[in-house]
């Protein structure tokens, strides 16, 4: 008899999404909070935008040295900061290395974050936190890193180099192809996951098509929030899992790493997982998944292998020892070391894929 049974737990938190709105919206997030001390956390990239907020809410401190993959050094200074001079909220204005550095100092203090995102990475809708020591990659999942409020405006992506827009992406596509099979995957999470993709493809094509356009950015980032919440409820999956040990033991880009990886870990996964299939050839307009998503990836110029990316050859095998305890064991299929190092290989090179 068929049925319907699941355990989906929906992450809370006040979403302000307007272009051109930022100030406005974030000075309406920290006053709801009672934020009278803020501490600033953005990097270079943000500065214009960093001082154009600084103006709209009480700031006693910022911090502008973001690193990427939050350094546990880097991380202890940022707490230390905001107990020396006694903020009561973090506001983060960045991609997910400046969101990542704010919610260390969330994981320690307790202190409420409101996100300012300029990527698609979408750390800002998630409670997982992470740090990096020694090139091993720790994360963990806390509500208290989860930011209370998020402000979306798509003009603070307009900065991005398309190249990193686009692979920025492809990273939120991601999120929502690895949770139609992540370890949480429910009928809500898929929901969010196409819905996600429904805008994201059509974005990321408008982004790619006319860089200094808004709808494309707006779509994307609309589409990146959704895939994002569908990847905080559903867990990493099998492409994750490659990804986290990937970026933290050789140091490679993240978002650069996601666009990469995907179809290859989609065309291993297609042949035991139907429905996820049809759900991403539908959005793509054909199959098969893993070719479908690769076909996007080079008509939107995304990299197009791990070498171009940093990865050694001689690295591989290395990866597949590393990876192959992180395998989650609910993944449609099977994982050995000899699947995964095909996987690898492949991405590694950047080889078509031959699906049936
Ligand atoms: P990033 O924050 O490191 O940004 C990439 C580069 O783009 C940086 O040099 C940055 O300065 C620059 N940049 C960002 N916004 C810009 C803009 N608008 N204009 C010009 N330049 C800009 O990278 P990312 O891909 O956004 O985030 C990756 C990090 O986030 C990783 O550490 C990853 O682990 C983490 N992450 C965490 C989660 C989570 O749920 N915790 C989810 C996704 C990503």
């Amino acid at each position: 008899m068929p049925s319907t049974a699941f355990d989906h737990v929906t992450l809370g938190q006040r979403v302000l999404f307007g272009s051109g709105a930022a100030a406005a919206n974030v000075r309406t997030a920290v006053e709801e909070l009672g934020g009278a001390r803020v501490l600033l956390v953005a990097g270079a990239s943000a500065r214009a935008t960093a001082d154009e907020l600084a103006a709209a809410v009480p700031v006693v401190h910022r911090i502008t040295d973001v690193v990427r993959h939050v350094p546990a050094a880097r991380a202890a200074r940022a707490v230390e900061d905001a107990r020396s001079t006694g903020a009561d909220l973090v506001l983060t204005v960045g991609g997910g290395s400046a969101t990542g550095l704010g919610k260390a100092v969330a994981l320690a203090t307790g202190l409420p974050i409101v996100a300012v995102p300029t990527t698609f990475a979408g750390s800002e809708a998630t409670d997982v936190w992470g740090s990096t020591s020694d090139g091993v990659k720790t994360t963990g999942s806390d509500s208290r890193v989860l930011p209370k409020a998020v402000v979306y405006d798509a003009t603070l992506t307009l900065g991005l180099p398309v190249q990193l827009a686009v692979a920025s992406g492809l990273n939120a596509v991601a999120h929502a192809v690895d949770g139609f099979w992540a370890p949480r995957a429910d009928p809500i999470n898929r929901a969010l996951g196409t819905e996600g993709l429904r805008a994201l493809v059509p974005g990321l094509r408008a982004l790619a098509a006319d860089p200094g356009g808004i709808e494309g950015r707006e779509r994307t980032l609309y589409g990146a929030y959704l895939a994002a919440v569908a990847f905080a409820s559903a867990g990493s999956g099998l492409h994750h899992k490659i990804c986290h040990v990937l970026g933290g033991a050789f140091d490679l880009p993240h978002a650069e790493l996601h666009a990469v990886v995907l179809p290859y870990v989609a065309a291993f996964n297609a042949p035991a997982a139907p429905a996820a299939v049809a759900r991403i050839t539908d959005v793509l307009g054909g199959g098969p998944a893993g070719a479908a998503l690769l076909g996007l990836k080079a008509e939107l110029g995304g990299p197009p292998s791990l070498a171009a990316i940093g990865l050694r050859e001689q690295d591989l095998s290395r990866a597949v020892a590393l990876i192959l305890p992180a395998v989650p064991p609910t993944n449609p299929r099977p994982v050995d070391a000899a699947s995964l190092g095909s996987i690898l290989r492949s991405a590694w090179a950047g080889d078509d894929l031959d699906e049936e």
